[in-house]
């Protein structure tokens, strides 16, 4: 196999579209394409037309308009190409309407109140900036058309359509910048994302004997495995032959859908694994890590393995997330974030990174809100991931620059001691850091990128990159609107970045960001430490959000407060299905098994008795006392849990009743787990009902 043969075979690409499309056809779309605007209902015929065919060559009986609704996931209709048969006959059609424009009924995906329910129709639209692409599934070959969604009132219900308007957004921002320094030849600036996605695999097998899997997709009970990761002999280690098959075979599912994933390893956790893409732009970024994921899933089931993408699987190891790296580029192939060779381009640099600088201390609440997700509530704030206060790690050679300016030198000098060659006064020529190697920061500088560290692993990264790239847009049109009036533009230019670095210069933290003293030290420089998501979605909820998402059309208020509204409940429903599933589990699994343990104890104790035998019990005596004592306490705690979820499910008002699932039902969830796990570790293996985290993590 060929990887050149099969790669982007499943795309319905502008080199199909140029081969199977009338020319001026296909120039009408590549223009769309690439410059936004509407295609005509004829041109959207003979497109459809071609791309049904296409799709029926590849074995497609249906298609579906694709979208990313609020639940972080995607969503899909199939319909069929048939049309109404004459004469038991029928032939296949998709029309234009069809391709562009879909009706949905919307009314069962969360609108956080957008849409009230005698408007329950939503809307999707053809993304004519994400290709379409046909997708083998176990119900047949899929035609899926990536689409946004929206109310009938134009609301967005997904999270396509604000991404989009960002980088709309970031664009014009980045556009007027570049014009500043003399770029005249720059028609796009468009950021870049590679999505880091780790992940877990388990055998499907022991995967269906736990509810807590099957229902939440983390363990919810599990004492620890004698080994866990501390030999740190998991990390890029030798990748077992079962994973190799599964590693080999989504790479395949992978390219065939043009996504270039590149780079494989075993990650920290036993069982844990990481996949790489290279980068592409932002929305395209999205689609592919969102089919990533649901390919990932796919193709774990044809190895006996079930894929997890739960932030935190299990206690006690590492969770999983994704390091979401971003960039800004032009359509000229210029990077915004590489320092670049010459004074000029190191001005530019220097101007930009000013501006990220202060997008990331100014909106750093809505940034670590844009990672949240009811997964990774188990890993920020932990001490493996990052922490959940957002900092700026520069690396050494930066973080000097940025100092030297802060301090107001006469020149700046590079860490390697030489004289920089400096055409504009002060300004360094900076090569790229390749030191790098801070993995305790939440928002690294990597050379001529950033890594955005928090996102969860289940979750979409559209929300991360739509804050990344309005916050940008905001601290880069606050600098045009300067610049664009200043005299002396070099001079504004330094005394900008000189400001820029100066008064946001608390949000620059090169040292561990996973140590106490970081907490105390960023509580002094007054940065913001949102441990939970319930505190972080307030932050959707300022005037300073509002302020900056309705500027820049990104979204409205009523959006904003229809996501926090979400945000709320979503967390809600996944900490019901967690305490549920462990009333479940408990009363139903662990319970019943200890008590017969017990039982068993008690027989056997009885039995040497009434035999007659003088012998020492003591023993069984002591394990049949240390089982009731942790049976009585978990059963209490089992009933403690009951009760509270019976109090909190009455409380009316969203935010508050996500706050009592967070401050009140999470414990009593500890308290529960805690006498079970102990149970596990007296209780005979043979009775135990479920398989353990040794069975699970090492038996891949
Ligand atoms: P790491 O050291 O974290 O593994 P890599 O250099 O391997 O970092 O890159 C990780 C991810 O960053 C890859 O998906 C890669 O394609 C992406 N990446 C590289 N350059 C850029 C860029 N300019 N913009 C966005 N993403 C990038
Ligand atoms: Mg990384």
């Amino acid at each position: 196999m060929n990887i050149t043969d099969i790669f982007g075979m499943n795309v319905f690409s502008k080199s199909v579209m140029k081969e199977r499309l009338p020319k001026k056809i296909y120039q009408e779309m590549v223009d769309v394409m690439e410059n936004g605007g509407n295609i005509s209902m004829k041109t959207a015929d003979i497109v459809a037309n071609a791309m049904k065919d296409w799709a029926v060559e590849k074995g497609a009986t249906h298609y579906t308009h694709w979208f990313q609704p609020l639940t972080g996931i995607t969503a899909e209709k199939h319909d069929s190409f048939l049309t109404a048969p004459e004469d038991s006959q029928t032939i296949l059609q998709l029309t234009g309407k069809q391709l562009i424009m879909g009706e949905p009924d919307a009314s069962s995906f969360p609108s956080g109140g957008l849409r009230s329910t005698h408007y329950a129709r939503g809307y999707t639209a053809w993304d004519m900036t994400s290709p379409a692409f046909v997708k083998e599934m176990s119900c047949g070959t899929i035609l899926c058309i990536p689409t946004i969604f929206v109310s009938y009132t134009g609301e967005a219900l997904d999270k396509k359509t604000p991404l989009l308007r960002s980088m709309e957004a970031i664009n014009t921002q980045a556009l007027r910048i570049l014009r500043l320094f003399g770029n005249t030849s720059a028609k796009k600036v468009t950021p870049s994302v590679g999505a880091e996605q780790e992940y877990f695999l388990v055998d499907r097998e022991k995967y269906m004997q736990r509810r807590d899997l099957i229902y939440t997709g983390r363990t919810l009970f599990g004492a620890p495995a004698p080994k866990g990761q501390e030999l740190d002999d998991q990390y890029f280690g030798v990748i077992r032959y079962r994973v190799g098959k599964f590693m080999a075979d989504l790479n395949q599912e992978l390219w065939k859908l043009a996504i270039p994933a590149t780079t494989q390893h075993n990650e920290v956790a036993p069982g844990q694994h990481e996949l790489a893409p290279i980068y592409t732009m932002c929305n395209l970024a999205v689609d592919q890590n969102q089919l990533t994921m649901e390919t990932m899933k796919r193709v774990a089931t044809r190895h006996g393995l079930v894929c997890l993408l739960h932030e935190k699987p299990y206690a006690g190891v590492n969770g999983s997330g994704k390091h979401n790296n971003w960039s800004l580029g032009t359509d000229t192939g210029e990077n915004l974030l590489d320092p670049g060779d010459t004074p000029n381009e190191n001005l530019q640099f220097l101007l930009v990174l000013s501006c990220m600088i202060k997008a990331v201390d100014i909106h750093a609440d809505l940034l670590r809100q844009s990672a949240s997700c009811a997964g990774n509530e188990h890993r920020l704030g932990g001490q493996e991931a990052p922490p959940a206060i957002i900092s700026i790690f520069l690396g050494d050679q930066l973080d000097d620059v940025v100092n030297q300016i802060v301090s107001n030198a006469e020149s700046i000098q590079l860490l390697a001691a030489h004289k920089l060659d400096s055409g504009v006064s002060t300004v360094p020529v900076l090569k790229k850091d390749a030191a790098d190697r801070n993995r305790t920061s939440p928002f690294a500088f990597t050379g001529n990128k950033f890594e955005f560290r928090m996102v969860g692993s289940s979750d979409s990264i559209a929300d991360a990159n739509i804050t990344l790239n309005a916050i940008v847009a905001e601290a880069l049109c606050e600098a045009a609107d300067v610049l664009e009036k200043a005299v002396d533009f070099h001079g504004a230019c330094m005394k900008l970045i000189h400001d820029n670095m100066s008064e946001h210069h608390r949000i620059v933290f090169n040292g561990d960001g996973y140590s106490e003293e970081w907490v105390e030290e960023a509580q002094r420089r007054g940065l913001p430490n949102l441990v939970s998501m319930v505190d972080a979605v307030a932050a959707l909820k300022t005037d300073k959000a509002e302020k900056l998402f309705t500027k820049f059309n990104i979204y409205t208020k009523a959006e904003l407060l229809a996501r926090a509204e979400i945000m709320y409940e979503t967390y809600i429903k996944v900490m019901t299905i967690e305490a549920k599933t462990m009333i479940h589990m408990a009363a139903k699994h662990y319970i019943p098994s200890a008590i017969h343990y017990t039982t068993r104890l008690g027989q056997s104790i009885a039995a040497v008795k009434s035999a007659g035998v003088i012998a020492d019990l003591s023993v069984q005596a002591g394990l049949l006392e240390k089982v009731s004592t942790l049976l009585a306490t978990a059963n209490q705690a089992l009933g403690a849990l009951k009760a509270l979820m019976a109090q909190v499910e009455s409380i009316q008002n969203v935010e508050e009743m996500a706050e009592a699932y967070r401050s009140r039902v999470a414990p009593a969830m500890t308290a529960l787990r805690r006498p079970i796990d102990e149970l596990e570790m007296t209780v005979d293996k043979d009775l135990w009902p479920v398989p353990t985290y040794g069975d699970l993590m090492f038996e891949v």
